[in-house]
């Protein structure tokens, strides 16, 4: 369970985050004689990244993701309310909370942060316990949030993500796609004939199959950017970025084989348990689920546990 309060010198967020790992911080700031008063704060209890300007912080937000960012206002280039706004509106980074620290402590100057969407707004010189304590508030928050999050984006049955997730996801990389030229791959695998395993077994044998589906078509997934997610009922789809058609039928291969492999025994059809496979890869995402579905049906069309493909 995830604490609310702690006392002051107790180490901060000790496996708050959900991944357990340290909480992750950048600390931006011009001056780096500011950025070592703040190191020393927090290097024994977090991950330190830090960036004397605008521009490296936000490239450092989206390559490290860090779980706070405490932000000077004023730098040279873009200054923090400008640094804030853009990771406001960003999705991918909109998440992390962003604590101000700014040797002007106008209201105006608070309010403007706050309405900026800083969590927190903190005056130099500071005092190391009010900003530990502010910090480990809001790396309470975030956790929390993080996790919440991660709920809302997870299939129960299964453990894989869900439908939610993927729109999000596809959303993102299909844009990423379009910018980069790279080819963006789905894959939609549908078990074979599984209304006759629910009347021949019942549901609840039916779930604990869709689960061990899951797991299977998991475990052919190699890259951290892959995702697999629950597409609805007995139906998963899976997001492969970079990768073209060749490499995404590879994909769906092994997942046909993993399955089979697993031997699962099916009453209602000769043999074991199958999957049918969809692919579809390009450039263009748009259409690319549809034309991954219309391959799952030319799959089913031709005889079911096997892997088809439409060029996206
Ligand atoms: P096909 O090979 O053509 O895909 O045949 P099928 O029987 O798999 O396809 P159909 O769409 O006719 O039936 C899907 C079945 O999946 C019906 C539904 O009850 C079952 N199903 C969907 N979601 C769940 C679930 O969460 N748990 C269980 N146990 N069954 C589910
Ligand atoms: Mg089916
Ligand atoms: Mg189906």
């Amino acid at each position: 369970m995830m604490q609310l309060s702690l006392p002051d010198r107790s180490p901060l967020q000790p496996g708050h985050a959900p991944s357990g790992r340290r909480p992750r911080l950048l600390i931006v700031d011009d001056q780096p004689v500011n950025i070592q008063a703040l190191h020393r704060v927090f290097a024994a209890d977090c991950q330190v990244l830090m960036a004397t300007d605008g521009p490296r912080a936000l490239q450092l937000c989206r390559d490290r993701q860090p779980d706070l960012v405490l932000l000077d206002v004023q730098m040279p280039g873009m200054d923090g309310h400008q640094l804030c706004a853009e990771m406001k509106a960003d999705p991918l980074l909109r998440a992390i909370a962003v604590i101000f620290v700014t040797s002007q402590d106008h209201p105006d100057e608070e309010t403007r942060a706050l309405d900026a969407g800083a969590a927190d707004f903190i005056t130099k010189p500071f005092n190391p316990s009010i900003v530990r304590a502010r910090v480990r508030t809001q790396l309470t928050l975030k956790a929390q949030s993080d996790l919440l999050r991660e709920l809302a984006f997870i299939d129960g049955l299964t453990g894989v993500h869900n439908r939610r997730h993927f729109d999000e996801r596809f959303v993102a990389e299909a844009r990423r796609a379009q910018r980069t030229r790279a080819p963006l791959a789905i894959v939609l695998a549908d078990v074979d004939h599984f209304k006759r395993y629910n009347d021949a077994l019942g549901h609840l044998a039916g779930d604990d199959c869709l689960r061990r589906v899951a797991t299977a078509l998991r475990a052919c997934l190699r890259r951290p950017s892959d995702l697999l997610a629950r597409y609805g009922g007995e139906e998963f789809v899976c997001l492969l970025p970079d990768t073209d058609l060749a490499g995404a039928i590879g994909v769906a291969q092994l997942m046909e084989d993993t399955v089979r492999a697993q031997a699962l025994p099916h009453p209602g059809v000769e043999g074991c348990l199958t999957i049918s496979l969809g692919v579809a890869a390009g450039t263009q995402a748009q259409g690319l689920v549809e034309a991954a579905d219309r391959a799952l049906y030319l799959a089913k069309a031709a005889g079911r546990g096997r892997v088809s493909w439409v060029d996206g």
